[in-house]
C-alpha cells in the first residue's frame, strides 16, 4: 500500500478482505488482540486520523453511518465473533456497559482471575476445609459419612474432594492454579 492511494482504492482494499462466513462477515486480515485492524492512510477514516492500523469495525461503521462511533461509546459484536465486522452485528455501548457485558460473557474469566478467586476462597478463615483436610479425605479409606461428620461438610462434598473436583492439588490446565497453603 502506498500513502498516495485514493480513498476509494483504500476502502475497496479493506472491503476485499471481508468475507461472508455463516451469519457473519469475517475480516481476513490482521487482528490486534480481539480487534480486526486494517492499514489506514492519514485522514482517510476521519479528519486527522493517524496513518497506521485502525479498527476495521470503526472503518465499516464510519462508511455506513458517515460518522465515527460517538465519543465515549464502543462498538461490541452481538455475535461474539472476534473476526466479525458485520454492521448488523454491531452494537454501541458505553465503556461501563461494555465492561458489564464482558463479565456477562465470561470474558474476564481468565486463568489468572480464576486463580485469584480460588486463592480468596481458600484463604477464607471460615472455610470448613483446608488443603490438609482435603488431602486427609483423599488419603482416607473411611466412608463418606464418617468423613462428612468429621469435617462438617456434606457427603456430596466429600465425594467431590475425593474426585479432585473440589480442593484439587493442581487445578487443571494452568500453572497459576498451583496453589499451596
Ligand atoms: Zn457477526
Amino acid at each position: 500500500m502506498t500513502p498516495t492511494m485514493s480513498k476509494e482504492a483504500w476502502l475497496l482494499g479493506i472491503l476485499d478482505l471481508i468475507e461472508p462466513v455463516g451469519e457473519c462477515e469475517e475480516w481476513q486480515g490482521a487482528l490486534v488482540g480481539r480487534t480486526p485492524v486494517g492499514y489506514t492512510p492519514r485522514g482517510y477514516l476521519f479528519e486527522g486520523n493517524s496513518q497506521g492500523k485502525h479498527s476495521v469495525r470503526s472503518i465499516v461503521w464510519r462508511f455506513k453511518h458517515l460518522a465515527m462511533p460517538p465519543a465515549g461509546q464502543v462498538v461490541r459484536m452481538t455475535c461474539c465473533n472476534d473476526r466479525c465486522v458485520c454492521i448488523a452485528h454491531m452494537k454501541l455501548m458505553t465503556r461501563a456497559d461494555s465492561v458489564r457485558e464482558q463479565f456477562r460473557r465470561g470474558e474476564h474469566n481468565t486463568p489468572a482471575r480464576r486463580a485469584a478467586v480460588i486463592q480468596r476462597a481458600r484463604a477464607n478463615p471460615n472455610a470448613k476445609l483446608t488443603i490438609e483436610g482435603a488431602r486427609e479425605i483423599r488419603a482416607s479409606e473411611e466412608a463418606d459419612e464418617v468423613l462428612s461428620q468429621r469435617f462438617g461438610i456434606c457427603t456430596k462434598r466429600v465425594g467431590m474432594v475425593r474426585r479432585g473436583e473440589a480442593w484439587p492439588e493442581l487445578a487443571q490446565g494452568a500453572s497459576v492454579f498451583n496453589w499451596r497453603p
